[in-house]
């Protein structure tokens, strides 16, 4: 096999779900394509890596041309009562899906891992507590991944906001929201996000 296409068939393989198999069935359909169909391919490839960036406000991905803050955080029609917390920006999608929350997102980028060094300061901790205040926040729903981390990083979450009279409430069912977006997954968040329990 010529080396361009091990080199493609390794990259491709690289992306999430796609094993050896797939990865072989693309690189040769790309090759069939031609040179300048799979320019409209790799264009796209490259606006996306140079083109996303995050909101300097919530963490969700935006677009390097869009200022910087996201349409979430500038919308007058979202309110800033609930601020729902992901572990990351992906996740949004997930719960943006159900169409049950009109709040804010905020985006930690992971979870407390003190064995891994991972204490507050570098997750985007500090900033949730002061959007929290300054945006008036009554509710913030925690819908980190249901690991043992992710339940801890939402009670510590709720330990820092529940003194300052905000409610901390944490989705109900153990989803890891990052993979679902299907209509049957969509279902069960939009349950797990209205049988919400106190934290
Ligand atoms: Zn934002």
């Amino acid at each position: 096999m010529p080396p361009e296409l091990l080199a493609a068939i390794e990259a491709i393989e690289s992306l999430p779900g796609i094993g050896k198999r797939s990865a072989m069935r693309i690189a040769f359909d790309l090759v069939k394509r031609g040179p300048l169909r799979v320019a409209n391919f790799t264009a796209a490839l490259k606006t996306l890596a140079e083109g996303v960036t995050t909101c300097s406000e919530c963490g969700a991905f935006l677009s390097n041309t869009a200022g910087s803050a996201c349409s979430f955080c500038t919308s007058p029609k979202r309110t800033h009562e609930t601020l729902c917390v992901v572990e990351n920006a992906s996740d949004i999608y997930a719960v943006e899906n159900t169409g049950e929350h009109n709040g804010l997102y905020h985006v930690l980028g992971g979870v407390l891992s003190p064995l891994d060094g991972i204490g507050p300061s570098e997750l985007n901790i500090p900033k949730l507590f002061s959007r929290a205040k300054s945006l008036g926040t009554k509710e913030v729903i925690v819908a980190t991944n249901p690991s043992v981390e992710g339940n801890a990083t939402g009670h510590y979450i709720a330990d820092a906001l529940k003194p300052l009279g905000v409610r901390v409430t944490r989705i109900a069912t153990g989803l890891a929201l990052g993979q679902l977006l299907d209509y049957a997954e969509t279902q069960a968040i939009s349950q797990s996000l209205r049988q919400r329990v106190d934290l």
